[in-house]
């Protein structure tokens, strides 16, 4: 592990460097507060910091107060390594936001095994990090495609719509659905349907502009959020994802199929409107490209 020492002693600091270097860590030394606090404030800094109290520039216990104040997460274990033993000072130390305490002259042993306790409960906090993170994912996207799930993009669309109006922007909404898409499940039988929901989702998501976002709304059907610059721009957007995906021949099964999409487009046009009348537009265009023989796109009234 990657440990800051502090220390303005060189002889205390090159002790603390061996020591700790024998025990299998790097060490990042600094020979003062602000250099400590410098090489702390850095991305992929030390998880682990032994502060010197009295040092130059800035002490140990400023140090300490100002690594807190940058809210690291997860959050670095600091000790303070100090001569100032009395119990005032060890009060003084924690509460500034240390974790731990060291007095000098200090034991070997021990501060060996109090930076041991330092990585495990660091060791337990990343993981408690990566779990969360693995059930935010799990929570936002969709477990058959690996993209933004129902709930997730009408989220993204309720933030769009309050970014937008603040800033004047508009923003179209593609509500695209595959055309007859019970056949492929009927005549290939499920598990191909979903290889087929796979390659469509891939093909969308390959050929979206940076800014666009897509997420599936339930079975065959997905919304697509694209913010427009021109009036003309959201039938271009859309007209090419369409084309794009009745071009693309699916491989991945045995025969090869092709498949088309309907979209209904409904946009902001720089307009205050609410999700579910935006929704409810674009609901409304794909029924007409449904009823209009498939495989089209059509625009909401004013789109
Ligand atoms: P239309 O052109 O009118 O949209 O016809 P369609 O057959 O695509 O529409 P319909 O709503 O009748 O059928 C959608 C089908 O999508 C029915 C359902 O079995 C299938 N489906 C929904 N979710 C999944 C899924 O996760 N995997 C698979 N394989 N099929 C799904
Ligand atoms: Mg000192
Ligand atoms: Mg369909
Ligand atoms: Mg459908």
């Amino acid at each position: 592990m990657h440990i800051l020492i502090a220390e303005d002693d060189p002889t205390s600091r090159h002790l603390l460097k061996i020591m700790l270097e024998k025990e299998g860590h790097t060490v990042v030394p600094a020979t003062n507060g602000a250099e400590a606090l410098q090489l702390m404030s850095v991305p992929n800094a030390p998880r682990l910091a032994i502060l010197d109290w009295i040092m130059p520039e800035m002490d140990g216990l400023a140090v300490t107060r100002a690594v807190r104040e940058l809210n690291r997460e997860p959050p670095p274990y600091l000790i303070i390594l100090t001569s100032r033993g009395e119990k005032a000072d060890i009060v003084t130390g924690l509460a500034a936001g240390a974790d731990d305490y060291l007095v000098k002259p200090f034991d070997r042993g021990e501060l060996l095994a109090r930076t041991e306790v330092g990585q495990r409960l660091i060791k337990a906090q990343e993981e408690l990090i990566a779990s969360r993170e693995a059930l935010a994912y799990q929570a936002t996207h969709d477990v058959l495609t690996g993209i933004l799930n129902r709930r997730a993009i009408l989220d993204r669309l309720h933030d769009e719509l309050e970014r937008l109006d603040r800033m004047g922007q508009s923003l179209a909404v593609g509500l695209c659905d595959l055309d007859h898409f019970k056949r492929i499940n009927d005549h290939y039988g499920h598990a191909t349907g979903d290889t087929v929901l796979r390659v469509v989702t891939q093909c969308l998501t390959q050929h979206l502009r940076e800014y666009d976002v897509i997420g599936r709304l339930g079975g065959e059907e997905f919304l697509i959020l694209a913010p427009i610059q021109e009036d003309h721009d959201s039938r271009t957007v859309f007209e090419r994802l369409r084309r794009i995906v009745a071009e693309q021949v699916i491989d991945q099964i045995e025969p090869p199929i092709q498949l088309t999409l309907s979209i209904g487009v409904a946009c902001t046009q720089g307009q205050k409107i609410s999700l579910d009348r935006l929704l409810s537009l674009a609901d409304e265009a794909l029924y007409i490209a449904k009823n209009s023989g498939r495989n089209q796109i059509r625009l909401a009234a004013g789109c």
